[in-house]
């Protein structure tokens, strides 16, 4: 395989889409890797560099930036910038994977625009906006601040959720995580 697949997951924060995307890298037979993001946010305890993110400094990321070297990159929240790099998805591809994302509704799309027909784009909805911030309290990771912010921008993600290929409600965790594993399945088999 020359040039793997994409497989991208995007969804308002709390909804659920990392659990899917971890339970999908498990399933090796679907032959995925995770695209490692960079991101000039601050670790949260337990994440590593280079496993979690590419961590790096607001300079260095818009150094990144001019040289063209990020595939997508977004200021996700206010000086918290996050991006693809364009080596990530080389290298997993030259391991002969297919590539996973976990990232933002609009860097999601990007990615689709870019490659349309190698991409599929699954949208994950949290049951509401009550929900999600029912969940975001629970993680514990945000200030009431921050959680507050990430639902506000909820709202504005969740009217992108058509122009994906699919959306998965996350009602039922599990019927979310077969419903994934099929599509995905699915797609990576397909020839282009
Ligand atoms: P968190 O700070 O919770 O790890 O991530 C915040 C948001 O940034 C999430 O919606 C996450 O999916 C998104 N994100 C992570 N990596 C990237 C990326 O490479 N590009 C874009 N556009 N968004 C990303």
């Amino acid at each position: 395989m020359i040039e793997g697949k994409l497989i991208v997951f995007s969804a308002p924060s709390g909804s659920g889409k990392t659990t899917i995307v971890q339970h999908l890298l498990k399933q090796k037979e679907l032959n995925l890797d995770f695209s490692i993001s960079a991101t000039s946010r601050e670790p949260r305890e337990g994440e590593e560099d280079g496993k979690d993110y590419y961590f790096m400094s607001l300079s260095e990321f818009k150094q990144h930036i001019k040289d063209d070297d990020f595939l997508e990159w977004e200021e996700v929240y206010r000086d918290n910038f996050y991006g693809t790099l364009k080596q990530e998805v080389e290298r997993i591809w030259a391991k002969g994977k297919h590539v996973v994302f976990d990232i933002d509704v609009v860097g999601g799309l990007d990615i689709k625009r870019i490659y349309p027909e190698r991409t599929l784009a699954v949208f994950v909805e949290p049951p509401s906006i009550e929900e999600l911030k029912i969940r975001l309290k629970k993680r514990k990771t945000e200030t009431e601040d921050r959680i507050n912010m990430r639902v506000a921008k909820a709202s504005i993600e969740m009217a992108t959720a058509p122009q994906f290929d699919f959306i998965i409600v996350n009602n039922n965790l599990q019927e979310a995580l077969e419903e994934s594993y099929k599509l995905v399945k699915e797609f990576t088999q397909n020839q282009l």
